[in-house]
C-alpha cells in the first residue's frame, strides 16, 4: 500500500488540526500539474488515481516516441512524487473500481482530470470497415498502451490520414519513417517488427479546409516535410493563397509547404500527399477497406463550408481519422456530450444546467476539451487549484471514510509511485540489451507483474488486486 500519513498525524506542517484530502482521477500531465499546485498549499494530502499502474497519461501514452524532449518533461512531473503530500495509486478506475459516491465519500474535494479517451467520427459510409481506425487507437498501439489492439500492416500499401492537425502529423511521420530511425525510440518490441516490414509507399493527409486553415504547428510540419526518403506531393496551388492576410503561424505554415512542394527527392521509398479541400463522403471496400471518397470542398459568400458535388476516390488499405480526441463521461458525473468535456466554471463542476456541484472540479483536456499543448495543462490546473482552495474553508462538514478502509472493503490494491518506478527500471533494462534507452512493456500481466515484484512471467491476471 502506497505511504499516506495518518489523519491526524499531523504531517505536515499545516497549522491546522487534520489534513484535507484531496482526490484526483487521473495521473496524466492534469492531474499532476493540480497535484502540483495543490502543494502549494499545506495542510493537503493528496491521492492522484489512475486505471492504469503507471502515471503520466498522453505524456506516456501520446507524445510521439520520436519526440524525446517533450517526454523529458515527465522527469519535471516525477518530482511531485517526492513529496509525502502525495500518492499515486494506479490500477484503480473511477466507474468501475470505485464510485462518484465513494470518492466524494472519502474526500474533501475530488477533481476530476481523465483526460480525453474517445475520438471524434467522420460520421460517413463505411467508417466502421476493418482498416478504417483512428489515429488515437494507432497511436496507442505504437506508444505501447496496454489497452491497445495490434496493428497488421500486411498488404497495406496506401494510408489515408484525415484530418490536418499535430496527430495527423505524428501518425504521418511515423509511418514515413524507417525502422531504423525508429529503433532508438521506446517503442515496444512487436511494433518496431510490425513496421520494420510495413510496404506502405504512399502516406496521404487530408484537410477540409485550405493550408492556410490547417492547425498543425510549424516545426511539426517541417521536420515531416523534410524527411530523408519521402517525397512530399502538393495537390494544391499554393500560389492562389495570399499570404499577406495570413497570420504569423498559417503563414509559415503555406510557406513550408511551398518549399516543400518544390523539393525533389530522387531516392525517395515513399510519397507523403497533402491534399486540401476535400472531406470525406465514404469509405469503400466490402469487407475491408479499399478506398476512401472525398468531394471537393469550398467556402460560400458567408464563409461556410460547403461541398461542391465533385467526387474523388483515393485508394487505401487504411484510413487512419485524426479530427480530434472527445473526453468520455465519468460514470455518475455531469458530462456535456456535445461538447465531450465535463460542464465546469474556472475549473468548478456545474450540472448541465449551471448550478456548481460542491467538492467537485476537473482540470485539463476533459474540463477544456483537447487543446493546447502540455504546458497548457499546468496554468489551466493552476485555475481549478485556485478554486478548490478557495472553496475549502466553506466546503460542508461531511465524516469522511478512511480510504484504507474504503479500498481494503472494495479488494482494491493499488499500485504506487514505488511499483511504477520498478516498471521504469524494467522498461529501461529491456531497452539496454538492445542498446535503447528504454523499450516500452505494452501487456496488462506483465506490468502488473513487475509492479508487484513478482517479475514480467509471473501469473497475475489484467484485473488481479
Ligand atoms: C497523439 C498526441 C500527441 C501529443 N503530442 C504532444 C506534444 O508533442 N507536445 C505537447 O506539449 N503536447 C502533446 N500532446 C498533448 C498532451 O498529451 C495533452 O495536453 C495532455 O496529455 C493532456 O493531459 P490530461 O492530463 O488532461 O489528459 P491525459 O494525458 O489523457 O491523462 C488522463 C489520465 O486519466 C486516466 N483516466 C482516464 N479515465 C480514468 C478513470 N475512469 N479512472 C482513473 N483514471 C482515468 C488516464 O489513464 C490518463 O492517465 C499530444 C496529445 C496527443 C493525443
Amino acid at each position: 500500500m502506497p505511504r499516506w500519513p495518518e489523519r491526524g498525524a499531523r504531517p505536515y506542517d499545516s497549522g491546522v488540526q487534520e489534513p484535507k484530502r484531496v482526490a484526483i482521477v487521473g495521473a496524466g500531465p492534469s492531474g499532476i500539474f493540480a497535484a502540483q499546485a495543490l502543494l502549494a498549499h499545506p495542510g493537503i494530502a493528496i491521492d492522484l488515481y489512475d486505471r492504469l499502474p503507471t502515471p503520466f497519461g498522453l505524456l506516456r501514452y501520446g507524445v510521439a516516441p520520436d519526440h524525446t524532449s517533450v517526454k523529458g518533461v515527465g522527469n519535471a512531473l516525477a518530482r511531485v512524487f517526492e513529496s509525502p503530500a502525495v500518492r499515486f495509486l494506479g490500477h484503480v478506475e473511477f466507474g468501475q473500481d470505485m464510485s462518484r459516491k465513494e470518492l466524494l465519500g472519502a474526500y474533501d474535494a475530488v477533481i476530476y482530470a481523465a483526460g480525453a479517451a474517445e475520438d471524434t467520427e467522420m460520421a460517413v459510409p463505411g467508417e466502421n470497415l476493418p482498416g478504417s481506425e483512428s489515429a488515437r487507437s494507432f497511436v496507442a498501439w505504437y506508444s505501447g498502451h496496454p489497452d491497445a489492439a495490434p496493428f497488421r500492416f500486411t498488404g497495406v500499401r496506401s494510408v489515408v490520414t484525415v484530418g490536418v492537425g499535430n496527430v495527423a502529423v505524428d501518425v504521418s511521420r511515423i509511418l514515413c519513417k524507417t525502422a531504423a530511425d525508429l529503433s532508438p525510440t521506446d517503442m515496444p518490441d512487436p511494433v518496431l517488427d510490425e513496421l520494420r516490414g510495413h510496404v506502405v509507399r504512399d502516406v496521404w493527409i487530408v484537410g477540409r479546409r485550405g493550408p492556410q486553415h490547417a492547425s498543425f504547428t510549424t516545426p511539426e510540419l517541417r521536420e515531416m516535410l523534410t524527411l530523408p526518403h519521402v517525397q512530399p506531393v502538393v495537390h494544391d496551388d499554393l500560389d492562389a493563397i495570399d499570404l499577406t492576410t495570413l497570420d504569423r503561424r498559417p503563414k509559415a505554415n503555406v510557406e513550408a509547404l511551398k518549399i516543400a512542394a518544390e523539393r525533389l527527392v530522387p531516392d525517395a521509398s515513399l510519397r507523403l500527399h497533402l491534399l486540401f479541400w476535400h472531406r470525406p463522403i465514404e469509405v469503400e471496400g466490402r469487407h475491408r477497406v479499399t478506398g476512401l471518397t472525398l468531394e471537393r470542398t469550398a467556402l460560400d459568400a458567408d464563409g461556410r463550408l460547403i461541398g461542391t458535388g465533385e467526387e474523388r476516390t483515393i485508394e487505401c488499405e487504411l484510413v487512419l481519422r485524426a479530427i480530434g480526441y472527445r473526453g468520455r463521461a465519468l460514470d455518475g458525473v455531469p458530462f456535456d456530450e456535445k461538447r465531450g468535456v465535463i460542464p465546469n466554471v474556472l475549473g468548478r463542476v456545474t450540472d448541465t444546467r449551471g448550478r456548481v456541484q460542491p467538492r467537485e472540479y476537473a482540470a485539463g483536456w476533459i474540463k477544456r476539451g483537447p487543446t493546447g499543448v502540455i504546458g497548457t495543462n499546468k496554468s489551466d490546473a493552476a485555475e481549478t487549484v485556485a478554486a478548490l482552495v478557495a472553496d475549502l474553508p466553506e466546503a460542508p462538514l461531511v465524516v469522511l471514510e478512511p480510504v484504507e478502509k474504503l479500498l481494503h472493503r472494495k479488494g482494491l490494491r493499488p499500485t504506487s509511485y514505488e511499483d511504477w518506478m520498478r516498471i521504469d527500471a524494467a522498461e529501461g533494462e529491456l531497452g539496454s540489451r538492445f542498446g535503447r534507452s528504454r523499450t516500452k512493456i505494452a501487456s496488462w500481466p506483465e506490468l502488473l507483474n513487475i509492479a508487484r515484484g513478482r517479475g514480467s512471467d509471473g501469473t497475475a491476471t489484467p484485473r488481479e488486486r
